[in-house]
């Protein structure tokens, strides 16, 4: 377990992350008592004394090492911000990570992270399909920094990946690997463990890092770092905001790995801001409610969609079944199915925008985690940046619905679904 602040305790047994999200990390005594952590609206702050402000400064760019009794202090909002460093202390907590960095967006944590370790001439490897803008990122932006990005299905074993890697004499020049389990909006699952000892095995003397984008099952269902994974991300816009109000990224791993990522999110300017730190406070303290509900309700609705005709395919974790090598993967890796529900409508693109122009309780809109349920058609709105060939690979098809289960009435959800697919 990564090393806890004593408050984490409770006569020396860890609280729950769950009891500690109103709490840890905060100090009411420095902020006149106030229960609540306050949005620290300042761009730079007091040192006390000029020996001070040198200290602090050595410590942020990495001069000299911290003596134990040191505490690092606050310089500037874009090296750190009391909203940011309490937040932060809380994300560790559930995924149990020595350190945490907060981004101004999903794509910050996801591009700053990459751009911490990958230099020309290095390989990324990656699962398929991931998140559109992460597919953007990789396939037009990284290669202009001749990074080359090599990617593999979902469901593959390491073995096929490392058979392409040497088919194209890439396997020297892997440095990292990210995963995107499961996979948006496929659903698709990836074995963290299996590509995580792949990572191992292929680096040898030269570390390849494994980094899982955790958004749609984490942090409560799913915690890469316990399966070897080396960084977690997030978009906190989803679950962990909740509300559909805040955008934000987030990166987790180990101190020496995330000392790495701090300087360039300090350096790039990819922070959040202080009212991001205190929304995202607000929503951690209900996250394990939220998502506990939404999980609820769409395994509820899950099961409607299973029965009704016009619905030709179903991609819900919770419906995955013994033997499928989906399912033995979802065993080892994950403690709950979640919130997120794809499906294929009989027909194609017309029958499908049918149902979302029908639904009334279902938002049509992007996005997902929020306290409300949203529809939308990846293969024309997220996902309308990949290749149309590979999409078709990938199996996002033009009859794929996506729908982010909120935490409405599970009986309302269901009657809005079913007036729309009745309709065809
Ligand atoms: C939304 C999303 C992102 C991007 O996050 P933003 O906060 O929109 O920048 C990355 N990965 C996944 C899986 C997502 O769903």
């Amino acid at each position: 377990m990564a090393e806890r602040k004593p408050e984490g305790y409770l006569e020396g047994r860890p609280l729950h992350p769950e009891s500690l999200m109103m709490s840890y990390g905060y100090k009411p005594a420095l902020s006149q008592g106030a229960v609540k952590c306050p949005i620290f609206q300042t761009s730079t702050f007091v040192f006390k004394t000029a020996e001070e402000g040198k200290s602090f400064f050595e410590l942020a760019y990495g001069l000299r090492r911290q003596r134990p009794d040191e505490e690092m202090g606050l310089i500037y909002s874009r090296l750190n911000n009391p909203d940011l460093e309490i937040l932060e202390d809380r994300l560790t907590l559930w995924d149990d990570a020595e350190a945490a960095a907060t981004f101004a967006s999903g794509m910050a944590a996801i591009s700053t992270t990459l751009l911490s370790f990958l230099r020309p001439g290095d390989v990324l490897l990656h699962s398929e399909p991931v998140y559109g803008g992460t597919d953007f990122l990789l396939k037009h932006v990284l290669p202009q920094f001749e990074i080359r990005v090599v990617g593999f299905a979902a469901g593959a074993p390491p073995e096929e990946a490392e058979t392409r890697l040497r088919q194209l004499g890439l396997t020297d020049r892997l440095k990292m690997i990210l995963i995107e389990t499961p996979a948006n909006p496929t659903n698709a699952l990836v074995d963290i463990a299996a590509y995580a000892a792949f990572a191992q095995r292929l680096g040898g003397d030269q570390r390849v890092i494994t980094a899982v984008d955790n958004t749609f099952l984490g942090p409560l269902w799913q915690q890469p770092l316990k399966h070897g994974a080396d960084l977690v991300l997030y978009s906190a816009t989803k679950y962990i905001g909740g509300h559909s109000d805040v955008i934000a990224g987030v990166c987790l791993g180990s101190n020496e790995l995330m000392t790495q990522v701090k300087l360039m999110r300090t350096i790039m300017g990819t922070m959040a801001g202080p009212q991001t730190g205190w929304l995202l406070m607000r929503s951690l303290e209900t996250l394990k409610l939220r998502m506990t509900a939404q999980m609820k309700t769409a395994r509820h609705v899950a099961a409607f969609l299973s029965e009704h005709p016009a619905v030709e395919r179903l991609h819900y974790l919770g419906c995955l079944k013994p033997g499928d090598s989906q399912y033995e993967v979802f065993q080892r890796q994950c403690s709950g199915p979640g919130g997120m529900i794809s499906f294929e409508v009989k027909g194609g693109e017309r029958e499908a925008f049918r149902v979302l122009n029908e639904l009334k309780l279902f938002h049509l809109a992007v996005s997902l985690g929020g306290t409300e349920s949203l529809a939308e058609h990846p293969a024309t709105m997220t996902h309308a940046d990949v290749d149309p060939e590979e999409r078709i690979e990938m199996g996002i098809t033009p009859a794929m619905i996506r729908l982010s289960i909120g935490v409405e009435n599970p009986e309302d959800l269901i009657d809005d679904l079913k007036l729309a697919l009745d309709l065809i």
